[in-house]
């Protein structure tokens, strides 16, 4: 089984959708790389596999397959919340990567789309979509997570420029970014939803280092993923402030909106082809007649079944002209997600035993012993669990708000 089949799907699509989908497929049939078909892309892909990586994102680029939900005037490819989904699913049906630009796309370009005046979104869009600025997000501090309205990193106005002092902490992706999209706070008088700002930063400015100094942090699958940023005297023009100086906390959840939500009409293909992985392993070690794999296999399924509903309805609502994709629905998307993801390496390690235990030097971690390591911090990033949990409570469900800590 692999992704749903959209020409049985309940879902009215409607004919243009339809045609789009189709489209795509012939595209795929024609272009897609054959050494790519199938193979699973690790967090950092060997040097080989990532030049292959690289060229399939440029064919995708100059087929305008990049940042496709973006509008048209802006370099995108105007696509809706179902072309999108369709898109996706076609990539899963070819085995190819649906490559993307990362947090720039996802992340960065909604909040300069819906916030950004019309020079910036000129300006800013178009060297994402080609590849050649790759975001870093500076929100954390080490005093500011979940309550990230207590970050005290300082914006001053320094004539036409921003002037950037403090320090951000797990800044993932580091290593590779030339930018970081960053919160500051611009106005320490004002209480503290406002007075803070939404600014773009060039890493390097004219080749220089433009006063960011990152330290990796390692993390327990032993890569160093993420880092620690210290800012000193970081510059960047004004405009590059993002929705207006002193006005970056609504821009701010725009981000966080996408970073919960965004890719709820579709995930659940990834995690079927990881469920099929895991149903491959349980046939190799001949433990596909034993009750307890069967249940837990069972369940994962009906899971994965749950989120797939889930996104189908999102689809549904999106074709019907219904927006579904709020704050608390990224939020509730964001729970399922991530206790499901931590719930199946967790079983995955069950069923592969004593195996699951082998590392050290000369032992690298296998695709689960990653998972479950890797997977640990999916309730924390992004808002964690605990604090998805009280926005439900209080926007969708109306509860009191909880009282200050
Ligand atoms: C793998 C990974 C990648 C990340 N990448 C980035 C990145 O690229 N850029 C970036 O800016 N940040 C990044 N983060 C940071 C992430 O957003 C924060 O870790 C997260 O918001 C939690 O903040 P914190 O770590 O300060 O924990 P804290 O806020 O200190 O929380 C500690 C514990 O207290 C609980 N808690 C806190 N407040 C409440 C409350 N009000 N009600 C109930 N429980 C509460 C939390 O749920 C948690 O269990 C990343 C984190 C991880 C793990």
């Amino acid at each position: 089984m692999t992704a749903p089949d959209t020409d049985a799907s309940p879902i009215g699509y409607g004919e243009a959708a339809l045609e789009f989908r189709d489209e795509i497929r012939d595209w795929l049939r024609r272009n897609a790389p054959e050494h790519l078909r199938g193979v699973p892309v690790p967090r950092v892909p060997a040097p080989d596999l990532k030049a292959h990586l690289d060229r399939w994102a440029d064919t995708l680029t100059e087929a305008g397959l990049m940042c496709v939900a973006w509008p048209r005037e802006y370099g995108g490819r105007g696509l809706s919340g179902v072309e999108v989904a369709l898109m996706n699913e076609e990539f899963d049906r070819a085995g190819v990567p649906r490559l993307t630009r990362g947090m720039g796309e996802g992340l960065v370009g909604p909040a300069v789309i819906a916030h950004a005046t019309e020079e910036q979104k000129r300006r800013i869009l178009p060297p994402i979509i080609s590849g050649e600025h790759d975001y870093c997000q500076g929100f954390s501090e080490p005093g500011a997570g979940s309550d990230l309205a207590g970050l005290r990193t300082r914006g001053e106005v320094d004539g036409t420029d921003l002037v950037i002092n403090g320090q951000k902490t797990w800044t993932s992706g580091y290593y590779k970014a030339n930018w970081m999209f960053c919160l500051v706070r611009t106005d320490p008088d004002a209480p503290k939803h406002r007075g803070i700002s939404y600014v773009l930063l060039p890493l390097q400015v004219d080749g220089e280092p433009n006063g960011v100094e990152f330290r990796p942090i390692k993390r327990m699958t032993g890569q160093a993923l993420f880092g620690e940023s210290f800012l000193t005297d970081a510059r960047t023009p004004l405009t590059n402030v993002i929705g207006g100086l002193h006005q970056g906390w609504r821009v701010a959840m725009t981000t966080l909106g996408s970073e919960r939500g965004g890719s709820a009409t579709t995930q659940h293909v990834a995690f079927e082809r990881q469920f099929w992985r895991l149903v491959g392993e349980v046939r190799e070690r001949g433990l596909q007649d034993d009750v307890r794999v069967r249940e837990q296999l069972a369940w994962a399924w009906s899971q994965i079944q749950v989120i797939r509903a889930n996104g189908l309805g999102l689809v549904a609502d999106l074709a019907a002209g219904r927006s579904g994709q709020g704050l608390a629905n990224g939020s509730t998307s964001k729970i399922r997600w991530s206790e499901f993801q931590r719930r199946l390496a967790e079983i995955a390690m069950d069923l592969i035993g004593p195996d699951a235990l082998v590392t050290g030097t000369g032992y690298e971690l296998g695709e689960w012993q990653d998972e479950f390591l890797a997977t640990r911090s999916h309730t924390i990033w992004g808002g964690t669990a605990e604090v998805q949990r009280n926005i439900i409570a209080e926007r969708v469900l109306g509860l009191p708000k909880e009282t200050a800590r």
